[in-house]
């Protein structure tokens, strides 16, 4: 299958033996961490919509994995630890030691963030709409894994999901008026005009956030995937509306 980025290390698209396509980054693979993210090619992501539980244990089932816990996603900053699967609570950010079990997240359109820890002591994910994104949930998400695992930030890796582009993320004053509030004046930056309307580079402003807590450019990995221009791979509210399904994506710590 084609690859997206021109770098070993970042997005790709896999075909399974089954016929499913997911994707995957190469910098996860290379250290050895299961993950994925599904596409509507070979996935039910109606399913991921309208039983979360179901669609998350049938995906670490096609990962491998033995079970998975996931969130209710609240467009949130805050992070919960996990060691066994099943529903964690209201939260937008997981994060486990516990080798095989799958962090799963869920969007349709929003960036989700896969973390691992490259000394393998942890694993994380995060779910970052606008309303997170602007209120820094990826620094909060990596001060929580270094405080808690005692990981260095040079030894994290972070990749993000595909997710709503700039080309195709047009926002209201009030979210860059939120990323102001919530990150400082520099955030106008991930903020373009297109056509005379503003539109928002979420996965740009999630990779600042990453390096602003010591992150290393070289381990941190946006897809640069459009969920709009890419309607035959990913779910997208925007496009879809109210019936949009959600795809997922995982990560999880090997034995
Ligand atoms: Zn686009």
């Amino acid at each position: 299958m084609k690859t997206v980025s021109n770098d070993s290390s970042g997005f790709y698209f896999d075909r399974l033996p089954g016929g499913a396509t997911i994707g995957r980054f190469g910098a996860l693979d290379a250290l050895g961490f299961v993950h994925g993210v599904t596409t509507l090619k070979g996935f039910d992501t109606a399913l991921a919509a309208r039983d979360p539980s179901t669609a998350a244990e049938d995906f670490a089932g096609v990962l491998g994995l033995d079970g998975a816990a996931w969130l209710e996603q609240i467009h949130g900053v805050n992070t919960i630890i996990v060691d066994s699967s099943g529903p964690a609570g209201s939260a937008d950010g997981l994060i486990t030691e516990a080798p095989g079990l799958a962090l799963v997240g869920r969007s349709a359109d929003c960036p989700l963030v896969l973390v691992a820890d490259s000394a393998g002591r942890a694993v994380g994910m995060f779910h970052a709409g606008w309303r997170g994104t602007t209120g820094g949930i990826a620094m909060e998400f990596i001060r929580r894994i270094i405080g808690h695992f005692d990981s260095g930030p040079a030894e994290l890796v972070a990749c993000i999901c595909p997710s709503v582009g700039l080309c195709c993320y047009e926002v209201g004053q009030d979210v860059q008026d939120a990323a102001v509030a919530g990150l400082g004046a520099h955030a106008v930056k991930f903020f373009a005009y297109r056509k005379g309307k503003l539109h928002f580079d979420m996965q740009a402003c999630i990779c600042d956030q990453l390096l602003r807590v010591g992150l290393v450019r070289h381990n941190v990995h946006p897809s640069g995937v459009c969920t709009i221009c890419h309607e035959d791979l990913f779910c997208s509210y925007r496009r879809q509306g109210a019936v949009a399904g959600r795809f997922q994506a995982a990560i999880a710590r090997t034995a």
